[in-house]
């Protein structure tokens, strides 16, 4: 008996220690607004095919990453788009995206409709359907008229996708992440950071050469808000840059570690989310207590290399889109892990980018996001990457790559 009672405390000290290692290796961090990231009840879509049969014109939502709350015939030449966010409150991200088409090819100008409070914000993308090229709906086919916004664009047979951005969903982003190492094995590594609220892989490419022990770590994020791809393109050039096994990417792997993950909010990116993930909540403020299952688990991945390892956390990117360009800093800098590693890189910029001009503005973080993380939590530098929703596509890829370019020589002088 006596040993029996022995045995259940000693079960349950075992179960307590347990319970208490796994909070304590993730250790939550005070920023001076919280935000309350607990779930939150998210509307969801029907996924159909809308059918106006009195204008044979249809539309459909039945894909990754489609938005379509409704269809309807508003006269014989003008359809009504109707579009509400996940929940609310959220940002005006007005993310929109379908395809449509109709038996005669015709032109039909689409009407979008958003609830009170929130305006169109993207121009249309266009693709056919079975293509890989999108274009921009031109300036000359879009009407606004006070708070309304159509758009005029010719329909046919054969479907075209009419998208707020271009559609990168996750699929897309584990092809290309696999195409992207294909070849590369040796030094960058696969692995899972978890999974997200509806199951979906977290990828991260655990990258270095030779023995990653004491290798100071570079975080790369991106695609905490699901429209924000262009952002996501600036990524894909940085990291494309960071495994392009030139001298300088040999080099500065040979003397750092890279956590690259390329999509921290699936859910939301299949889901045509506005800004939130499957739980209802901007993953982007859950850096202190970390309520939802990504940002756990991508932070548990995080700091446990980070420990085992040895490696100091330096840097953290965090690729988002904006209205502009521009990169939102910490004003703390001296006792951080690179004081001097944000005005050398964006001097570099500036000279190594054609007619390039830096657009910078530097609050230290309040409310919970990564940029904030990175500082608080880890004395890095921690920076929020933001591409403009309509820069140039090629402009992107310049910017990417210099970005990644210049990153790595000021980090090599370290
Ligand atoms: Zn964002």
């Amino acid at each position: 008996m006596y040993i029996q009672l022995n045995k259940k405390i000693t079960v349950i000290i075992a179960v307590f220690s347990l319970l208490i290692s796994s909070c304590a290796n993730v250790k939550t961090v005070t920023f001076k607004t919280p935000v309350d990231t607990r779930t939150k009840k998210i509307a969801t879509q029907v996924k159909k095919t809308y059918a106006l049969n009195t204008m044979q014109i249809f539309a459909s939502n039945q894909f990754y990453g489609a938005h379509l709350n409704g269809f309807e015939k508003v006269n014989d030449s003008t359809v009504k788009v109707i579009v509400a966010p996940e929940n609310t409150p959220i940002n005006n991200s007005a993310y929109y995206s379908f395809k449509a088409w109709s038996k005669e090819t015709r032109t039909v100008y689409f009407q979008f409709s958003y609830p009170e409070g929130y305006q169109h914000r993207y121009p249309p993308k266009l693709k056919v359907a079975g293509t890989n090229n999108w274009t921009v709906l031109s300036e000359d086919n879009i009407f606004r008229d006070g708070k309304s916004t159509t758009a005029k664009i010719l329909l046919s047979k054969r479907p075209i996708y009419i998208s707020a951005q271009e559609i990168v969903s996750s699929t897309d982003t584990y092809n290309w992440v696999e195409s992207l190492i294909k070849g590369k094995e040796a030094y960058v590594h696969y692995k899972d950071a978890g999974s997200s609220r509806l199951g979906k892989k977290l990828p991260v490419l655990d990258i270095y050469i030779g023995d990653k022990k004491q290798k100071p770590i570079v975080v790369l994020l991106t695609r905490q808000h699901p429209p924000e791809v262009t952002g996501f393109f600036a990524y894909q050039e940085f990291l494309k840059t960071i495994l392009n096994e030139s001298n300088l990417s040999t080099s500065f792997l040979k003397k750092y570690r890279v956590l690259a993950f390329p999509i921290l909010n699936p859910d939301g990116v299949d889901l045509g989310h506005w800004r939130h993930n499957a739980g209802g909540v901007d993953t982007n403020r859950d850096w202190s207590e970390y309520q939802q299952p990504e940002i756990r688990q991508v932070v548990k991945f995080i700091t446990s290399a980070s420990k085992r390892d040895q490696g100091k956390i330096v840097l953290g990117l965090d690729f988002h889109s904006t209205y502009n360009d521009v990169f939102y800093t910490n004003k703390i800098r001296k006792e951080t892990a690179l004081p001097t590693f944000i005005e050398e890189w964006f001097r570099a910029l500036e000279m190594n980018i054609p007619n390039y001009k830096v657009n910078e503005k530097a609050a230290n973080s309040t409310k919970p996001v990564s940029k904030g993380w990175f500082l608080y939590g880890h004395k890095a530098v921690g920076i929020t990457y933001e591409i403009g929703d309509k820069t140039p596509r090629d402009k992107i890829k310049l910017v990417g790559k210099v970005t990644s370019e210049e990153m790595m020589k000021i980090l090599i002088k370290q």
